[in-house]
């Protein structure tokens, strides 16, 4: 049994993390976007956290999946099944009774209108009275503290797991935007690819994750004497010779050279939105600078390498990982600003 007061939510469904913030009570749910299930019988066995802990060690007669891998709503089903489990738990977590609450859902900018739809229905299922879809630039610009709703321009770079998403946004609207089939996960993958190139090491996606987390950086640090400053940080694969473990002690400067291509894809990213932008917008952002959220969005010193690489000032969102929730939570504050930012999705197109 549910109990307590109804109360407004705003759901973060991202490729690599969902997280929910409910009305007075924050962020109640922050979990990784992973079901599983059992083939045969096609019931849900985990959602989030131990799904997570199943994932690349599932026997055949288990599915687990990322079903919004790759910025794109992949696996249809699982997502929805995914969604309900989440909204489920929110509900129970925030003693929030499942009758006529608003839910505002940041989604991926790849997902389609029937998507859209879907995503409305499960929530209008689980209670919702009325239901709101931005697209996550949107929403995390929202979150960052950004003044979406200002005539002057502002810019928003969200790095996820999945995809990264640019936007120039002015009074309401998205002005120009990229979203970028490479973000969190493909900087994994250029770690596991570097790892294998340079030291003949097969390392797995969570040591690649590992090794970004706490050693990654777009930058080497330079001491006040000039030298190098490097973080260290263990890696353990098969050694690609020998066939046999090893365990390889991994530099960030080693992270800097993997990362370099995927960081310079996001560089390249944010000229060309600025170069779609018309001239008074673009002149804005050179005074605003850019908002970088979303968890890759902490990498360390991409922030100043962007700078460099554009002139601009550069920010990181003071909680980059919330951001989106947190977005979609202060929309639902102004009702009116709502439809206008929702219905900002069916304006724009993305290229
Ligand atoms: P999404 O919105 O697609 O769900 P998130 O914003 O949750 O994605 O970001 C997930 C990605 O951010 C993952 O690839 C994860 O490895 C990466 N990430 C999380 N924390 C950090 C960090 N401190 N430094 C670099 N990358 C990070
Ligand atoms: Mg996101």
């Amino acid at each position: 049994m549910l109990f307590g007061f109804t109360k407004d939510m705003g759901i973060d469904l991202g490729t690599a993390n969902t997280l929910v913030y409910v009305q007075d009570k924050g962020i109640v749910l922050n979990e990784p976007s992973v079901i599983a299930c059992e083939n045969y019988s096609k019931k849900i066995i985990a959602v989030g956290f131990p799904a997570k802990e199943m994932l690349g060690k599932a026997p055949d007669t288990i599915s687990v999946v990322r079903p919004l891998q790759d910025g794109v709503i992949s696996d249809f089903d699982m997502t929805m099944e995914m969604l309900r489990a989440f909204i489920n738990k929110a509900l129970i977590k925030s003693k929030t009774k499942a009758n006529k609450f608003r839910v505002v859902v940041g989604v991926p900018t790849g997902i389609t209108e029937v998507e859209k739809r879907a995503v409305e229905e499960v929530a209008r299922a689980m209670g919702a009275k009325e239901v709101y879809i931005l697209e996550e630039p949107m929403a995390a610009a929202i979150g960052s503290g950004l003044k979406v709703d200002d005539p002057m321009g502002c810019m928003v770079v969200d790095i996820g797991g999945g995809t990264t998403d640019i936007a120039i946004i002015a009074l309401g609207g998205i002005v120009a935007s990229t979203s970028i089939r490479h973000a969190g996960d493909k900087f994994n993958d250029a770690i596991v690819a570097y790892m294998r190139k340079t030291y003949s090491l097969l390392i797995g996606e969570r040591t690649a994750e590992d090794l970004k987390l706490n050693i990654g950086c777009a930058m080497v640090e330079h001491g006040e004497d000039g030298r190098e400053v490097l973080d260290t940080r263990e890696a353990r694969g098969r050694d690609l010779v020998t066939g046999l473990p090893k365990v390889i002690q991994v530099t960030s400067k080693d992270m800097y050279f993997a990362l370099k291509e995927s960081v310079d894809l996001v560089v390249d990213g944010i000229k060309a939105t600025l170069e779609k932008a018309p001239p008074e917008i673009a002149a804005d952002i050179t005074i605003n600078g850019l908002v970088l959220s979303g968890g890759g969005g902490m990498i360390k010193n991409l922030d100043k390498l962007i700078e460099e690489q554009t002139g601009m000032k550069v920010e990181v969102a003071e909680n980059a990982f919330e951001a989106v929730a947190l977005g979609t939570g202060i929309s639902l504050k102004n009702t009116e600003a709502l439809k206008r930012y929702a219905a900002a999705n069916i304006h724009h197109k993305y290229k």
